[in-house]
């Protein structure tokens, strides 16, 4: 995992007058699994979509190891970040294995490597290769979908993953498989994570830290989930 620091972070939307994210820092440590967790609006979604470079923010900086994201190349940011979200993000028109090669083969790794990947990501997340690889997405369940979704955001093996409530579509007994598979999967790799959820139970889960947001991103606290459950 690499570092991942905010500073001063600011996002306000064209034709808004109120900042969506409003000069929001923090420090995340290599390795950590950061959750974000906060109502609806409060500016989660624009945060990790600023980290991605999908959103320019308004003001501040993000760096990832001490590099100015704004510095990174679209080939050199997807090398260094995974993003997973709701819905699994899959493409339709694509097979399995065709999403999840997606980013190996953008950095332009050959064809043996790529396809070793792909039966490793599905092996890792816990779909059987020769089972899964040739299907649509259309043709599995949300879970296994999610689960595809999280083999394609590690398979180029980036330090950081961004996941933009990624287990908010499934149900609740297959949304804790998932969580308990994503605390395997970090112990093991030890990616630096950002997770966000408006789910606070899921937060105290799986958060190594945890930030509770407000509106407009504003940090109520910001500790560990033993320290947030022993808060008044
Ligand atoms: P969260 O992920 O916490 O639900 P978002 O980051 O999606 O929150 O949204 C934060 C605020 O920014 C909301 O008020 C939302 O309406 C606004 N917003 C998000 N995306 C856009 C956009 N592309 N244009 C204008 N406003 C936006
Ligand atoms: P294409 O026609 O684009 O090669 P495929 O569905 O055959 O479509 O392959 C998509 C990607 O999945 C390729 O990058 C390939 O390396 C990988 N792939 C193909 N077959 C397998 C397999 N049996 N196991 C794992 N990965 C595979």
């Amino acid at each position: 995992g690499a570092a991942i620091t905010l500073e001063h972070l600011t996002k306000t939307f064209p034709g808004s007058t109120l900042p969506a994210v409003d000069d929001i820092s923090l420090h995340i440590e290599p390795g950590e699994l950061l959750v974000m967790v906060g109502p609806s609006g409060s500016g989660k979604s624009t945060v990790l979509k600023m980290i991605n470079r999908l959103i320019e923010p308004t003001a501040g900086r993000i760096l990832i190891a001490d590099e100015d994201v704004t510095g990174i190349d679209p080939v050199g940011l997807r090398r260094k970040i995974g993003y997973a979200i709701q819905s699994s993000g899959l493409f339709p028109h694509m097979t399995v294995a065709q999403n999840i090669a997606l980013v190996p083969k953008m950095i332009g790794w050959d064809k043996e490597r790529v396809t070793a990947r792909v039966e490793e990501m599905l092996t890792l997340v816990g779909l059987e290769p020769g089972e899964y690889w040739k299907r649509f997405p259309r043709q599995l369940s949300g879970g296994q979908q999610q689960r595809v979704g999280v083999a394609r955001a590690l398979a180029a093996d980036p330090p950081v993953l961004l996941m933009d409530e990624p287990f908010g579509a499934v149900d609740p007994i297959t949304r804790a498989s998932l969580q308990d598979e994503l605390l395997r999967l970090q112990r093991e790799l030890r990616k630096t994570i950002v997770f966000v959820t408006h789910d606070f139970d899921e937060a105290i889960r799986l958060g190594d830290r945890i930030v509770v947001l407000r509106e407009r991103s504003r940090i109520a606290q910001f500790d560990t989930p033993q320290a947030i459950l022993a808060s008044p």
